[in-house]
């Protein structure tokens, strides 16, 4: 027999949960300003389509793009292709371009963990052993995720073939993840973004060199597909939204050849997630896919 006290925390919990049912909360975990485009309609719908909340910690400060910043030399009065001056100014002007994007994308918070970004490489070692410190990070994702409540945590993908920094950032992601003890420890969640016009997705297995990113399937637990179309006679879609983000990025001139590329955003369930996380995570994206662009 329930005590009424019981009974009322039970109530308390159940309305607790069917509130955060309707407003999913996000915290995304990447490298570099301009990593968040990958899953960027997947926000969007969140942000915008279901209430819900995204914020973003980002690892660095993607000064090491200087050597894509010829078109913004001009936009911002700037010799920013030159590495001394490019690794100065482009800190402050990324994360200005990273806050025009989220503007769009509803992004509410934002954590710049200022860590260097030195060059690129498919190594995720070097970063983690030798750059960043990773007992900081570990500790801001902590920080951040006490400070509020996230139902899940967005990283991309640790392909073998992705930028060392990208695959870094999510061992981080995972492994702060894996020590946050709490009763509402949010789903991680990898993501990719590929073709329709391919088949189906490349399986994935995890990096064998770091057991944390295994996963529970090989292929896709959820996907959003950005072709949903709305407004005048359907003409627009959710590839636009994510084109106007990338568009933000002015001082990564090949990131706009991105455009346009890739219109499914795939989402893996890592195996760190409880066994349940695999319902969850399928009644987040039908949410997704089933409710339609909120028009202002
Ligand atoms: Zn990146």
């Amino acid at each position: 027999m329930k005590s009424s006290i019981q009974i009322f925390f039970i109530l308390l919990l159940t309305v607790y949960a069917k509130l955060f049912a309707q407003n999913p909360s996000v915290l995304i975990i990447t490298a570099h300003p301009d990593d968040e485009t990958g899953f960027a309609a997947t926000i969007y719908k969140i942000t915008h389509d279901l209430n819900g909340k995204a914020d973003i910690i980002v690892i660095t400060n993607g000064e090491a793009g200087y050597k894509y910043s010829s078109i913004a030399e001009d936009i911002y009065n700037i010799q920013l292709t030159k590495e001394a001056i490019g690794r100065e100014y482009l800190p402050s002007i990324r994360k200005k371009e990273l806050m025009s994007g989220g503007a769009i994308l509803g992004l509410r918070d934002y954590y710049f963990l200022d860590q260097k970004d030195t060059y690129y490489t498919l190594d995720a070692d070097s970063v983690l052993q030798h750059v960043w410190d990773t007992t900081f990070i570990k500790r801001r994702i902590h920080q951040v995720l006490y400070s509020k409540h996230y139902d899940f945590v967005f990283t991309l993908l640790p392909t073998n073939s992705t930028h060392g920094h990208h695959k870094a950032a999510t061992i981080l992601a995972l492994s702060a993840l894996k020590d946050y003890s709490s009763p509402s420890k949010p789903i991680i969640l990898g993501c990719t973004l590929a073709d329709s016009t391919a088949i189906k997705p490349e399986p994935f297995v995890g990096l064998q060199k770091y057991p944390i990113t295994a996963v529970y399937n090989e292929l896709p637990s959820a996907q959003f597909n950005r072709n949903q179309s709305f407004g005048y006679n359907n003409k627009l879609n959710y590839s636009i939204i994510a084109n106007l983000v990338i568009a933000e990025h002015k001082s990564q001139g090949a990131m706009q050849l991105a455009a346009g590329k890739g219109d499914i955003e795939y989402f893996w369930n890592y195996s760190i997630n409880s066994q349940d996380s695999e319902l969850n995570i399928k009644q987040l994206f039908d949410r997704i896919s089933s409710t339609p662009f909120k028009q202002k």
